[in-house]
């Protein structure tokens, strides 16, 4: 049996062979001009080397430009060997060289037409060949170098030559305004001779928001719902809240400004708190679940979506707002979608409520016919062209290919930054291993190539570092989920690497299973995600699929959350506000009546509500947590059992997701013990969580401790974190906090309290079934159970990878669930 992966390799290297096969057929026939092409740029080399020989070593060259000398006379003295001592050497193709721009000469072997220079694109279109020509010069230069590689003494010299190559085919550009002599000053560097709080002011006014500063104030004075349409990087976000406070809109209430991302809302308000010159969390902070930075004296807050969703819980008519902006509205999140229909009434009831809708695409109509016919404010963007290509046969493994591609602009173009979408954290800290060790093997070969990952969990001091300006002669490659399509905008990026996917929420209303898949994207993701590389100067896009994928495999949009998610918290937070009509409520794309239903149910089954459909006590406690309904309940439910200590030290480490254990791949075994360690007395995945918490608290929280056990200090300083929060709700919601450590079976009760639902059972296979919608699934091969194998398990969440996996896993007693849940279990015999 060979794995997917394996399959995907040898289908990968079988194309490979047979186009290599074809190219070689041509060979041949270009050889000749190949031979003269050769000479020319030897010719040329040869100039370059004489022109600067006498600067070499010499002050005058950076330590980057005297490295560059070394390697053209590397190269060139390579070459005049090997053709000397090769009978064959008239078939080599000479290493690249060094263009003008700083990178390398393109042509040879890199089949991505190159033509940023002016002028040559019109050739492009108009040779109908092009694309073909450019695959063969691809080719030939990949078989040649492949045959010149068998030499020894080459194959050290000849870094460069990857070990798989991939074809891109370019399509289409597309419009941009400007070019390239109108390049834009993005960086301080421009203004010298001020201070860094004047310069920064002038940048703002280099934001094409800039131009429309005076005609949005006027609309938004003249109209209390205003839609506004403006490209991502024009400084929305960023630059409307401050235009507010200037206005004096701040004088008589707050300006929020809701994002759908947290890490977006954290790194805007920092910045903004930057440009007013003013720190974060005085009259500039953000608020986000489990972290408030504000204080009395913010005016401008930045908060997600779902936060202010939470504050309306307490406020039910904003009354400290004068402004709300709902930024980001072509996100459709779920409580995006939820705000639309709560402000929408409230702006009714108060007049003297400005309400901003705003969004990076073009279809705002649908928003302004919501918002009763609101005006749509759409403003230009500066957009430079991008050339978009396409790989020319699919690719088995997109992470590889990311990789592959990555290196190969690195190698080949102009310098400028790389920005690459992946889905998840797992995949970015996948890639960023990978690219480690291969810029490691190609030592100083390569110009500098500095990684910045970014994703949601990454600390802020990390994630400040992607927008540091890359250093003169470096590269800077951006590792980004989806964060970065629109809500993000990082500056100098000239080069976007779109493998195609994202990590998408979905929601089997059936059998109330929820699983992240990392899915195909909408050619909308697509077209904003390929906008990224002509922010500042003209860019390219390398999609990491098929013209042929995106034409027929991409729908047009991405689904709103709201029809593809679990809505239990959503009904749960509307009931609370006293929303009890759901199917009559106002949403601007309902959800599937039995997605509503089942989160009814699921509600009632917990407790929350009661048979007429009203919130319980229960419930009324539950929705103080801003947590899965599950997880509150299993915290409601810890009372009873005397272990809220242990249950929010718990739920707070399920809360920070799969990343508490590291795994580094050279320690596996060392990494794996240590995790084994929290299981012993196979105690369950739960409570080895709870031993990890409290084993780290029983250290004064250290970080020694955390390397020497391969656990993650960041994930369990934010687990401490939330665990603080969770006791200051414990105590809002009258709950003592009271600990149980000595009797663990109550702590599994509390959590079969909140989880009953999700409980399986061990079948004659060696496989789970589950127990109310029959569903086969698996222990997750890292739970401290995975070898055991309980009779009766209650797992956390199900995670769908090659199987159907159970993770966080507990062995449960089937008697606990007919004492738990005697309105869902029944005893049979
Ligand atoms: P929009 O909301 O229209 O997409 P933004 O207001 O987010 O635009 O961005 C405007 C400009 O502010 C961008 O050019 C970006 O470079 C800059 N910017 C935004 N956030 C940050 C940040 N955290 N650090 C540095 N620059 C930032
Ligand atoms: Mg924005």
């Amino acid at each position: 049996i060979i794995s997917k992966k394996e399959k995907g390799e040898a289908v990968r290297r079988a194309n490979a062979l047979e186009r290599n096969d074809i190219a070689s057929l041509r060979i041949a026939s270009r050889r000749e001009y190949l031979k003269k092409r050769e000479q020319q740029k030897l010719e040329e080399l040869k100039d370059e080397i004489a022109d600067e020989e006498y600067l070499f070593g010499s002050e005058k060259l950076t330590d980057i430009e005297n490295n560059e000398f070394r390697y053209k006379k590397e190269l060139y003295d390579l070459v005049i060997k090997r053709t000397h001592e090769d009978a064959n050497a008239d078939e080599y193709i000479m290493p690249d060289a060094y263009d003008h721009d700083g990178g390398v000469d393109q042509e040879k072997r890199f089949s991505v037409a190159v033509h940023s220079k002016k002028g040559m694109d019109a050739t492009q279109k108009m040779n109908p060949f092009a694309e073909q020509e450019a695959w063969e010069d691809h080719q030939i230069g990949k078989a040649t170098l492949n045959f010149g590689a068998k030499n020894k003494e080459a194959t050290d010299n000849y870094q460069f030559v990857f070990e798989d190559q991939i074809d891109f085919i370019k399509a289409s550009v597309l419009a941009g305004e400007n070019y390239e002599d109108e390049m834009l000053p993005v960086t301080g560097q421009s203004f010298s001779g001020k201070s860094s709080f004047e310069m920064l002011q002038d940048v703002r006014k280099t934001l094409p928001i800039y131009s429309y500063r005076d005609q949005l104030l006027k609309a938004i004075e003249d109209h209390q719902v205003l839609v506004i349409v403006g490209d991502t990087g024009s400084g929305k976000t960023t630059q409307i809240p401050q235009y507010l406070h200037e206005a004096g809109y701040t004088k008589h209430g707050k300006v929020g400004c809701t994002q759908p991302r947290r890490i977006a809302a954290m790194s805007v308000a920092a910045r903004v708190a930057h440009e007013m010159g003013v720190k974060l969390g005085h009259d500039v902070g953000y608020s986000v679940r489990f972290e408030d930075c504000t204080s009395e004296k913010t005016v401008l807050k930045y908060m997600t979506d779902g936060m202010l969703l939470r504050e309306l819980l307490g406020e039910p008519d904003l009354a400290s707002y004068s402004v709300i902006i709902v930024d980001e509205a072509h996100e459709r999140t779920l409580s995006t979608d939820i705000l639309f229909g709560l402000v929408k009434d409230m702006a009714r009831l108060r007049p003297d409520l400005k309400l901003l809708i705003s969004s990076a695409t073009m279809d705002a109509e649908k928003f302004s016919n919501y918002f009763d016919a609101a005006p749509i404010f759409i403003f230009p963007g500066r957009r430079f062209p991008v050339d978009v290509s396409f790989v020319a046969a699919p690719e088995a493994d997109y992470l590889d290919a990311a990789i592959v591609t990555v290196l190969q602009i690195h190698v080949n173009e102009p310098l400028g930054d790389i920005l690459v979408f992946l889905p998840g954290q797992e995949e970015i800290e996948n890639v960023e291993e990978t690219l480690k060790n291969k810029i490691r093997g190609f030592g100083t070969k390569i110009r500098e190539l500095i990684i910045c990952p970014i994703y949601a969990n990454l600390p802020s001091e990390i994630q400040a570092k992607v927008f540091e300006p890359t250093p003169e002669g470096a590269r800077k490659v951006v590792l980004a989920t989806n964060i970065a399509e629109t809500s993000l905008t990082i500056d100098g990026i000239k080069y976007v690497v779109d493998p195609g996917f994202c990590k998408i929420k979905s929601y089997n209303p059936r059998n109330g299973m929820e699983s992240l898949l990392v899915t195909p994207i909408s050619k909308a993701s697509a077209m904003q995600r390929s906008g990224r590389a002509g922010r500042t100067s003209p860019g390219k896009c390398f999609r990491l699929y098929t013209a042929y994928n995106f034409e027929n495999d991409m729908e047009d949009n991405t689904v709103p959350e709201i029809q593809r998610t679990n809505l239990a918290s959503v009904v749960l937070a509307l009931k609370s506000l006293g929303i009890d009509d759901l199917l009559n409520f106002d949403f601007m794309d309902p959800p599937p009546a039995e997605a509503l239903v089942k989160a009814l149910e699921l509600l009632f089954a917990l407790g929350a509500l009661n048979k007429l459909g009203k919130l319980t006590k229960v419930g009324r406690k539950m929705a103080e947590f801003p947590l899965d309904p599950m997880l509150s309940k299993m915290i409601v439910a810890s009372e009873k059992y005397m272990c809220s200590d242990e249950i929010i030290s718990i739920a707070a480490m399920l809360s920070v997701g799969s990343y508490i254990f590291y795994r580094p791949k050279d320690k596996q075994v060392h990494a794996d013990n240590a995790r084994l360690n929290f299981h012993t007395g196979n105690v369950g995945d739960h409570i080895a969580l709870l031993k990890v918490y409290n084993s780290w608290k029983e250290t004064d929280y250290s970080t020694q401790w955390c390397y020497e056990n391969y656990i993650q200090v960041r994930s369990m300083k934010r687990a401490r974190d939330i665990r603080d929060q969770l006791e200051g709700l414990l105590e809002r919601v009258e709950i003592k906090v009271s600990t149980n450590f000595h009797n663990l079976d109550l702590v599994r009760k509390s959590i079969v309290a909140g989880f009953f639902l999700h409980t399986a059972k061990l079948q004659k296979d060696g496989s789970y079934r589950t127990a109310k919608h029959p569903l086969t699934v698996h222990i997750y091969p890292s739970s401290g159970l995975s070898q055991v194998v309980p009779r009766w398990v209650v797992y956390h969440e199900l995670v769908l990878t090659s199987k159907e996996y159970m993770r966080q896993v507990t062995e449960l007693t089937p008697n606990w669930l007919v004492e738990i849940a005697p309105h869902y279990y029944q005893l049979k015999d």
